[in-house]
């Protein structure tokens, strides 16, 4: 049930800057959470990015922080009263502006200071006194060294996608943290999932905590259609264009497990006649932002990413999701369709599992409770089998030779040296490592919802003309590198 901002007797400045918002009425986590965190008590909160959480709990706290609203300009009438913690750049990027616009017409200060960015315009920013502090916790420790950042004046503390703060290892950092600040304040918890390891954390650290859950821990969201379908390894690039075309899906993202599977696998689907740009950590910010950008703008149709290059990346109901490589953990497959049927829309999700991928299945059962059924694809008579796409037919049509010298090439290539993958350090062991990984570079388009193309074109494997010349490859597909030179970057 959702209700209206009205009910909750925001004060004016606050009242006024969600009105501009436009937003209407509350999320179900918003009229959950606002009027407990109103009164000051300790919130266990379930909710992914995309519920409306952030402004479940920065309202009330900016509201709580109202009396010490000051227009001095010393530093000093601006202590850091609430700090706000989150696992990556672009989360706590992207808390910061919306916690901005929601404090815009107080006069409560808020800055952000996250890692992989120099630290003296941070510096600055702290100096001048910050009533909000968003905070990644790394970078924080290091502004607390530097006796930049004092928080003994703390008054509340939001712990937010704890889960994943505790997957990259921060709890070492975030007890350090929590041991800076006064014991007597409020403290908020949110995190997609209840794991044992968060509820030990919370016991730690919560005083009494409210808990709130707007959907069951790890539950996928109902409004996805969640398809898992046999194909081995050959055959899963097939089974990505047959579902396109009879979905008459546009735009899609595609997980993958690792870096350089990601890259091959983006190249070859663009060889395949289909608009796709690569996602992975090792881009730099330009391609990133470029890849993005791209996607929006609808000049992309396929989006290929790792999970790690995918967190935090807020694009909404992206129409359909595939899992090219069942994932590793199970939690990242909740994260991964967590893309598609967002807010109310449907998405559809299809993983593509090949024989040796019993177990991660078994694994994702386990987590979302639910007996998967795996089908096999119906194909077109008239395609043989490893006969992959129209784009490559009207290619060979249109009179290019060497076709099935490059696909060979390109199944050699596949099976070269592996590669480590993605994200590994980062989960195993599960124990607390308190490591901090290279997190990725800032990427503002990460806080823009997803918005299908204005332009109705045809989607890509729906115009066989489309098909690219050989060797014309989009300018967001890097030629092929060498397989012996991939590797060597992949293990400097
Ligand atoms: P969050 O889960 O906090 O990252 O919020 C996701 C998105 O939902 C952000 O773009 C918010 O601006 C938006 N949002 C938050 N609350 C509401 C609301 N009550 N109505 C409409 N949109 C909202």
């Amino acid at each position: 049930m959702t209700s209206s901002f009205s009910n909750l007797s925001l004060a004016e400045p606050l009242a006024r800057a969600v009105a501009e918002m436009g937003y209407e009425s509350m999320t179900p986590i918003q009229a959950q959470a606002i009027p407990v965190v109103l009164t000051g008590q300790d919130v266990m909160g379930a909710a992914q990015t995309g519920t409306g959480k952030t402004a479940a709990f920065s309202l009330p706290l900016l509201q709580r922080l109202l009396k010490h609203e000051s227009s001095s300009t010393s530093p000093a009438r601006h202590p850091v009263r609430a700090l706000v913690l989150l696992p990556t750049r672009e989360l706590a990027d992207q808390v910061a502006q919306q916690i901005a616009l929601y404090a815009k017409y107080t006069k409560l200060r808020s800055t952000v200071v996250f890692g992989g960015m120099d630290m003296k315009p941070q510096t600055l920013e702290l100096k001048k006194g910050v009533e909000v502090l968003v905070a990644t916790p790394g970078r924080l420790l290091d502004h607390i060294e530097a006796k930049n950042a004092v928080l003994n004046q703390v008054e509340y503390v939001v712990l937010d996608e704890a889960d994943r703060m505790l997957d990259i290892g921060f709890l070492p950092d975030l007890q350090r943290i929590l041991s800076y600040l006064p014991p007597q304040r409020t403290t908020l918890l949110f995190s997609a999932t209840f794991s044992p390891e968060i509820k030990r954390l919370a016991s730690s650290y919560l005083q009494n905590p409210v808990t709130i859950e707007v959907a069951r821990p790890n539950e996928t969201a109902s409004t996805v259609e969640q398809r898992f379908y046999s194909a081995n390894d050959d055959d899963k690039r097939r089974a990505i264009h047959q579902v396109l075309k009879t979905r008459g899906i546009k735009q899609a993202f595609i997980f993958v497990n690792s870096k350089l599977g990601c890259g091959r696998l983006a190249r070859s689907l663009e060889n395949e006649g289909l608009r796709t740009a690569a996602l992975h950590g090792d881009k730099s910010q330009d391609e990133r932002l470029k890849a993005l950008e791209a996607f929006k703008k609808g000049e992309v149709d396929l989006l290929v990413c790792t999970d790690v290059a995918a967190r935090g990346l807020d694009i909404k109901d992206v129409p359909a999701v595939f899992n090219f490589d069942v994932p590793f953990n199970a939690e990242d497959y909740v994260h991964r369709i967590g893309r598609t049927g967002r807010a109310g829309a449907s998405g559809l999700a299809v993983t593509l599992v090949s024989g040796s991928d019993a177990r991660l299945v078994a694994d994702i059962e386990k987590l979302i409770k639910k007996k998967l059924e795996i089908e096999a694809i119906e194909y077109p008579e008239d395609q043989p089998r490893g006969r992959i796409n129209d784009g490559r037919r009207a290619w060979r049509e249109a009179g290019e030779t060497g076709d099935t010298r490059d696909a060979a090439r390109e199944r050699r290539e596949s099976r070269g040296p592996r590669e480590p993958r993605e994200g590994r350090e980062l989960r195993e062991p599960r124990e607390f490592r308190g490591f901090r990984p290279a997190a990725p570079s800032r990427d503002p388009f990460f806080e823009k919802p997803y918005e299908p193309s204005a332009a109705e074109a045809a989607p890509a494997w729906e115009a066989a003309t489309k098909a690219p010349v050989r060797g014309s490859l989009s300018a967001n597909i890097k030629p092929k590198r060498k397989v012996a030179a991939l590797f060597k970057a992949a293990t400097a």
